[in-house]
């Protein structure tokens, strides 16, 4: 019995491409270890919100929900 949808990673293999996205690395996919992943919005784009990242070769998806950019509005300020 086929299930329709979106197929998902184990909590484990998002773990460790959602870590490669943020520290900026090539993404290989950790299921079918293939460097198809495409990502949404693109790393160029700003990424606030929610990022989304599928492999096309397994349809695997992983996303995960980024701050708005480093550069808050409200720095806390020292001195
Ligand atoms: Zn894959």
């Amino acid at each position: 019995m086929g299930r329709r949808g979106i197929k998902e990673y184990r909590a484990a293999e998002a773990l460790l491409l959602i870590a490669a996205d943020r520290d900026h690395r090539p993404l290989v996919c950790p299921s079918c270890s293939t460097p198809s992943i495409d990502r949404s919005p693109k790393r160029n784009e700003e990424p606030a919100g929610r990022v989304t990242l599928t492999c096309r070769t397994c349809s695997r998806t992983a996303s995960y929900l980024v701050r708005a950019s480093m550069s808050s509005p409200e720095e806390p300020r020292h001195g």
